[in-house]
């Protein structure tokens, strides 16, 4: 043990030194943390690394304070504690699977989109295993590792060609690149826009050395400010979906037949960024209009952009559908190579593409889309499940509450769709909300939710079914522990 001012629990600055001098050495640590139960499992180097961090970090800490050091900083107990957590830590995936119960369902932060578990399981046996990802089985030469990708997208949106790559922003960037390098790209002011994780429309314009020309106001833009704005280097028209905002109120855009029609009568292709993208039109379960992919296709749009996991619910990815000479020339683009996606997206890809060409399929069984168009009664018995098994606990000190709420698309698409929800609250007597979230935060599998009035919120459309059983143990741990 280390002996340090058993009498007093405080000791002054100036005996800092002293308390230094008297911490264990990290020979003497790393050799009571090896009998550590448990600890045989972990190689030797993460626990050396784990012992001297923690020493590392304490004898900082000690310098760092001002005055007072409290002795039992340096108990060996305590910084073996530490060391045991710390070599824990390093041995678990960082990156790992949460219970999203905020209620965003394309949620940036936990990943996005899910993906279905039959695509799942393609995809562990195509990457586990060889492939014919650039073989061509049928005549056993070289084959194009898109070209199943490919065939599938113009299938499903009636589009002449196809490309993808490694996310949407890349895609931009890419068409940008290809078709309007030192030229001039005319955008309306009102769609302008920054999505999170900093893509902002004239940023991404900047770096592909296109030049972009700025029509119109922020609410209203006609089709006159376009037309006035064309040039001998105008190489493109340019239409971008305002995902993450609307405008409402006096405002004016135009509509994207009319700007394929500007752009027929000068000889100048429109391209359309979409955004969030959708397969299949979700008015036909409720949700707010938007156009479909197809029907961007049908307006005449010669390049059309989106995410693959946005709306559509599939891997990363960024999809280019457009006029067959203009995707050949982005085909060409050397930075093609350097913006492609690996088997693992393409296997997942395909297999979410596959569904789609059954809408009732896609509907029920990609994640995304099934959480969107979750009827009511369906939340409302996951929540009355939830409510039941935490009643079931029996703890006077847990109060369960139903509350009816909204949930969110996410992913910066139908900021203003309400999806009527149902969520479970939970306050403990005696233990603040912040440290119920916390609590949750940090369970296995963490579970994240949110705080809104003095209460941690779950909204059961995000939680999936066999997910309840995990939160209501959770629950229970707290209540143990805390
Ligand atoms: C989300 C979004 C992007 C970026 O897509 P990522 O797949 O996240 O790279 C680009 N443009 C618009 C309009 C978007 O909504």
């Amino acid at each position: 043990m280390v002996q340090i001012a058993e009498n007093s629990s405080f000791l002054m600055g100036e005996k800092k030194h002293a308390i230094l001098q008297k911490l264990p050495g990290v020979d003497r640590l790393l050799n009571l943390l090896e009998r550590r139960p448990g600890m045989e499992e972990i190689p030797r180097s993460v626990l050396v690394r784990s012992v001297r961090n923690v020493l590392e970090g304490v004898r900082r800490e000690i310098l760092e304070r001002d005055g007072n050091v409290k002795s039992d900083l340096c108990s060996e107990e305590r910084l073996l504690s530490m060391a045991e957590k710390a070599a824990y830590k390093a041995m678990s995936h960082n990156l790992r699977r949460v219970i999203n119960a905020t209620g965003v369902i394309v949620h940036t932060n936990l990943g996005r989109s899910l993906l279905p578990p039959s695509v799942a399981k393609h995809l562990v046996e195509v990457s586990s295993r060889y492939s014919n990802l650039e073989f061509d089985l049928e005549k056993g030469t070289r084959g194009s590792r898109y070209s199943c990708v490919e065939n599938l997208l113009c299938e499903l949106t009636g589009v002449e060609s196809a490309l993808v790559v490694n996310n949407n922003a890349a895609a931009v960037l890419l068409v940008l690149d290809t078709l309007a390098k030192g030229k001039e790209v005319i955008v309306s002011r009102g769609e302008l826009i920054e999505i999170g994780g900093s893509f902002r429309i004239p940023d991404v314009m900047a770096w592909s050395g296109a030049h972009l020309v700025e029509v119109g106001t922020t609410n209203r833009t006609h089709i006159r400010d376009y037309e006035q704005a064309i040039s001998d280097q105008t190489a493109l028209l340019m239409k971008v979906h305002t995902s993450n905002y609307s405008l409402v109120g006096f405002t004016a855009e135009v509509p994207l037949r009319k700007l394929v029609d500007l752009g027929a009568k000068y000889d100048i292709p429109v391209i359309n960024d979409l955004g969030s993208g959708n397969l299949i039109d979700l008015s036909e379960y409720g949700l707010q209009k938007e156009p479909t992919v197809k029907e961007t296709v049908s307006a005449g749009a010669h390049v059309i952009t989106f995410s693959g996991d946005k709306m559509l619910g599939g891997p990363q990815a960024g999809i280019i559908l457009g006029k067959k000479n203009l995707i050949d020339q982005i085909k060409k683009n050397p930075l093609n190579r350097a913006l492609r996606i690996d088997k693992m997206t393409l296997a997942a890809l395909e297999g979410v593409l596959r569904i789609y060409r059954e809408e009732d399929r896609a509907v029920s069984q990609i994640p995304t889309l099934q959480m969107l168009t979750l009827p009511l009664r369906t939340i409302n018995a996951r929540a009355l499940r939830l409510r039941n098994r935490l009643k079931k606990l029996g703890e006077s000190r847990l109060k369960i509450l139903r509350i009816n709420a909204s949930s969110r698309v996410g992913g910066g698409a139908l900021p203003l769709q309400d999806l009527p929800s149902r969520c479970i609250g939970i306050k403990v007597d005696g233990i603040s909300v912040n440290a119920v979230e916390t609590f949750m935060r940090m369970f296995k599998p963490p579970i994240i939710g949110r705080i809104e009035d003095d209460t941690f919120i779950m909204d059961l459309r995000t939680i999936q079914e066999e997910e309840i059983p995990i939160i209501a143990a959770a629950v229970e741990r707290m209540l143990k522990d805390l």
